[in-house]
């Protein structure tokens, strides 16, 4: 079995949900993993200076880098383009995209450095399909999905695989966090959902683990994966 032993990881976003999932993964595979995000008061990616202080103590713990996980991420609101506050678009650009571009500038040299990289952007449906009133989360996957692949331009000869996981629907608390902590609404995102539901964080966690234990000169660009119930970006099936 392909293992991770020695490989020195980042997850961002790892306090919850896809990020808590992966870090259990990637331990158990054997990589050393450090972890960040608000809750555990040690990263904020919207902050240049926290993303800076997090990626010097990381590094300082770790000794070198083989892998950055780029998680973190949210959605604010479900309301259709007229009704969106400029709060929540500015709050979900800045995580996650200006996040994501800070963290990926800030580990670049030590994936380099390490003569086999491998940089994972957390994607999303969302950043291949739009759906009605999600607009500033699409436009934010949309946005991901595009600078993985320019990553990919920027890197080529440089010993750092890309790879982008574009997910569906997955229970996290991300709904929770979309509606502002209204559990009725965020509950009512992943009930129903046809033909054995949603998928589970342990369920990406497995796709970015599969990514990462590919023989070195594999890229994985890209994995898609939806609960069997969904189809595309906003189209999943209820049960009635
Ligand atoms: P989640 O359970 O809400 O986890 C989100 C994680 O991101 C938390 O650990 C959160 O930690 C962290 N985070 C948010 N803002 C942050 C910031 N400014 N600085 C540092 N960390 C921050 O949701 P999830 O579903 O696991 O989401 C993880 C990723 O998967 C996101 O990029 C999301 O867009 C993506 N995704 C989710 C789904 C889905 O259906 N759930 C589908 C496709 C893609 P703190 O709150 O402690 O900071």
């Amino acid at each position: 079995m392909a293992t991770l032993d020695g490989k020195r990881a980042i997850i961002t976003g790892a306090s919850s949900g896809i990020g808590a999932a992966t870090a259990r993964a990637l331990e158990e595979a054997g990589a050393r993993v450090y972890t960040g995000s608000r809750r555990d008061g040690n990263l904020d990616v919207t902050d240049p200076e926290s993303t800076k202080r997090f990626v010097e103590a990381a590094l300082a713990e770790l000794g070198g880098l083989d892998i950055l996980f780029n998680n973190a991420g949210l959605s604010r609101g479900r309301d259709p383009v007229w009704e969106s506050l400029e709060e929540d678009e500015r709050e979900v650009i800045e995580t996650n995209v200006l996040g994501l571009m800070r963290m990926t500038r800030l580990c670049l040299p030590h994936l380099i450095e390490s003569g086999h990289g491998h940089i994972v952007n957390m994607g999303s449906v969302a950043g291949v399909w739009s759906y009605p009133s999600g607009s500033s989360y699409v436009a934010s996957k949309f946005a991901v999905h595009g600078y993985t692949r320019a990553l990919r331009d920027d890197l080529q000869g440089k010993p750092v695989r890309v790879s982008n996981i574009a997910a569906g629907i997955v229970e996290t608390e991300f709904s929770k966090v979309r509606f502002k902590g209204d559990e009725e609404k965020a509950n009512a995102v992943y009930e129903n959902v046809a033909m054995g539901g949603p998928l589970n964080a342990q369920d990406i966690a497995e796709c970015v683990l599969f990514a990462l234990t590919r023989r070195p000169n594999v890229n994985i660009d890209e994995i898609l994966v939806m609960a069997l119930a969904q189809v595309s970006g906003g189209n999943i099936l209820r049960e009635s």
